[in-house]
Order: C-alpha cells, then sequence, then structure tokens
C-alpha cells in the first residue's frame, strides 16, 4: 500500500493573486502566518536572498537558512503605478518601491496607509506582514 504524496502547496496563499503553488521555499508563507518576512541565507558564503531562493547563484551550493527581514531598509526608489499587471487592476494606484537593508534588498508595495506627499526617498521603511480580506498573505512597506 503506498500512500499518495502530499502535495506541498503552501506557496498558494501568497498575493492578491496566486500565480505558484508549488515552490521550494514554501517556508515563507509559514513565516508569513506567524507574522515574520523572511529571506534565505547562503550558508556556504554568506550571500542574502530576498525573494527567498533555494540555490545559490554565487557558489552554486544549496545550503540555505532563513533570515528573518526585520530592523529599517532604506527607500531607494518608488514609482506610482496608474495602470496594474492582471489581477491587480483593483488596487491601482499604489507605489511599487525597493528597500536596501545593505546586504539584500526587498521589492514590495508601499502600505497603501501612507500617503503618497510623506514618502520620500532615502526614508526609513520596515517590511510588514499584510493580512488581505480573503485571507491571502502578502507584505508591505511601512514608516518605520
Ligand atoms: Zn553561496
Amino acid at each position: 500500500m503506498s500512500k499518495a504524496k502530499e502535495i506541498d502547496d503552501r506557496f498558494k496563499k501568497f498575493g492578491t493573486v496566486s500565480f505558484t503553488a508549488i515552490t521550494r521555499t514554501n517556508d515563507f508563507i509559514d513565516y508569513l502566518e506567524a507574522n515574520k518576512v523572511a529571506g534565505t541565507r547562503c550558508k556556504d558564503c554568506g550571500m542574502a536572498f530576498f525573494p527567498p531562493r533555494a540555490d545559490c547563484h554565487q557558489c552554486l551550493a544549496s545550503n540555505m537558512e532563513w533570515f528573518e527581514v526585520s530592523g529599517k531598509g532604506k527607500l531607494i526608489t518608488y514609482s506610482r503605478l496608474q495602470y496594474a499587471p492582471v489581477g491587480f487592476e483593483q488596487d491601482v494606484p499604489y507605489c511599487i518601491a525597493l528597500l536596501d537593508y545593505g546586504d539584500y534588498k526587498v521589492f514590495g508595495r508601499i502600505s497603501s496607509d501612507l500617503a503618497e506627499e510623506e514618502i520620500r526617498v532615502g526614508m526609513e521603511m520596515q517590511t510588514a506582514v499584510n493580512r488581505l480580506p480573503n485571507g491571502q498573505l502578502n507584505y508591505v512597506f511601512v514608516k518605520a
């Protein structure tokens, strides 16, 4: 008797629209459920990855550990979207941005709670877990 292997599809919980359910970095969702945003770091060379990756492109190892994206990142750039990709039409306008955390960067969306007049390149922001009304999870940037 063989039992069918359970499919690890935790990733379908991520984002407004789910594009992929199965990846090798599904623990990302468990971290979100625990209110943490996480990336991976190569145990061999120390390279940090966000979004998390299962393989290191620098030393080609697959020896990763998770780390929490915590503390403050610096806003490098942002852009206000008037037209959204498929699935995000209801959300516009919103701002996408890039935060610099030192040895890694995080790409994402600025919280709609923050007025655009308050956004300044160079300001400190934090990455926070966001629960959507439909039960999906994502993360947004908030003022530090
Ligand atoms: Zn490496």
